[in-house]
């Protein structure tokens, strides 16, 4: 089984879209929507869910009343602030809570409490879910609004579609994975079969690709590359796959800036499944040649 990840150095250069293309083209796949801090794919491929699972992460520490003691050893440990002192139920007495937005979930409070009256609960900081959609099963998920651990939640989402795809004997998973260079890109990159990067024909996207590319470097995948809106600046998307040669990257093709692409998503669809278009022979030339790469 082969897994293919599409990534891009930053938000908003059509990744999504064209992944969205990609599931109508994959026969046989298991689609994986990584971007799990701003999961868009749902919106064109209208997953009908079937099953779903709360994402458990991390710890929160909250003080029991009624067993702290009040010695403040906790607000004096915690190195976030996020215990303080808060009234006095009677004279003479302290009492001390922790602001669960600061808490980081180290656990320091709760070692060293004498009273043995901190909690630590595990937190919910999301859900993932298996759905149906119109090109195949879908493995997604939700993450909670500030929670943390989107790395974590990615390698889930992905050992859950690989999990699915066994299952079901199919060949492929297709991911389209969160953008930039951070955790979540690594946790969706790591052991991958095959990276498309797609990127934008301006210096911030040159910049944002050779990172991208570094990574990949890195974890020794088989890295392909195309220009999303490459008549908008040719030069610089020549100078972008020059570079991305120079990195030991193949560039798959170049997809044109088009009203299509707009068109397609107002109506919930994918742009090669709106009908003919220069834009859907683009994407398909692209789908094309990175599948027809000999990705191990
Ligand atoms: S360390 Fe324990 S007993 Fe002391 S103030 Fe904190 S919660 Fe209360
Ligand atoms: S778990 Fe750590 S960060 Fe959270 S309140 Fe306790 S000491 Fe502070």
């Amino acid at each position: 089984m082969k897994e293919l990840v599409v990534i891009s150095g930053k938000g908003g250069t059509g990744k999504t879209s064209l992944v969205a293309s990609f599931a109508a083209l994959a026969p046989n796949a298991v689609l994986a929507d990584c971007d799990v801090d701003a999961a868009d794919l749902h919106l064109i491929l209208a997953p009908d869910i079937r099953r779903r699972t709360e994402f458990r992460s991390g710890h929160r520490a909250s003080i029991r009343a009624e067993n702290c003691v009040g010695c403040g050893r906790c607000a004096a440990l915690c190195r976030f602030d996020a215990i303080s002192e808060t009234f006095r139920p009677s004279a003479g007495a302290r009492a001390f809570a922790v602001d669960s937005s600061s808490c980081e979930g180290c656990g320091v409070c709760v070692w060293n409490c004498p009273a043995n009256a901190i909690d630590f609960d595990e937190q919910v900081c999301g859900e993932w879910f298996v759905s149906g959609t119109r090109h195949g099963p879908m493995v997604h998920a939700r993450l909670a609004p500030g929670a943390e651990n989107s790395g974590k939640l990615v390698s889930l989402v992905r050992e859950q579609a690989r999990e699915l795809a066994n299952q079901e004997h199919r060949d492929l998973v297709l991911v389209d994975g969160p953008p930039g260079t951070g955790c979540p890109v690594i946790a969706a990159l790591t052991g991958a079969s095959g990276v498309l990067v797609v990127t934008e024909p301006t210096v911030s996207g040159a910049h944002d690709l050779a990172r991208v590319l570094e990574l990949a470097n890195h974890f020794k995948i088989q890295a392909a590359i195309c220009v999303n809106k490459w008549d908008i600046h040719p030069a610089q998307a020549d100078h972008i796959e020059s570079a991305a040669r120079a990195a030991g990257a193949t560039p798959v093709g170049r997809v044109r800036y088009d009203k299509a692409a707009t068109a397609a998503q107002r109506q919930g669809l994918a742009v090669v499944e709106a009908g003919v278009s220069p834009l859907a022979d683009d994407i398909r030339t692209v789908w094309n040649n990175w599948i027809g790469m000999n990705i191990p």
